[in-house]
């Protein structure tokens, strides 16, 4: 299994540290787009995309985001 740790906020005497399995279906990302939040199905996604990365890969919630994210980022 693999899990991630996270400590959370507060001064290192009371910080306090949270371990959560990653499973398929507590793995979320936001739609650079619109920010709505996407269920990744983490197992599937990295079997299925070839080139899937962790930090770099996006996934939007519809072809509509992807339209609108390409046209702010050309615009920039
Ligand atoms: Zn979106």
């Amino acid at each position: 299994m693999f899990y991630v740790k996270s400590k959370m906020n507060g001064n290192d005497k009371a910080s306090a540290e949270i371990a959560v399995e990653i499973t398929d279906e507590n793995v979320y990302t936001r739609c650079p787009g619109c920010g709505a939040e996407i269920p990744v199905d983490i197992v599937e996604d990295i079997r299925r995309y070839e080139d899937f990365d962790l930090f770099g890969t996006s996934i939007f919630c519809n072809n509509d985001c992807v339209i609108k994210y390409k046209k702010k980022r050309a615009s920039c």
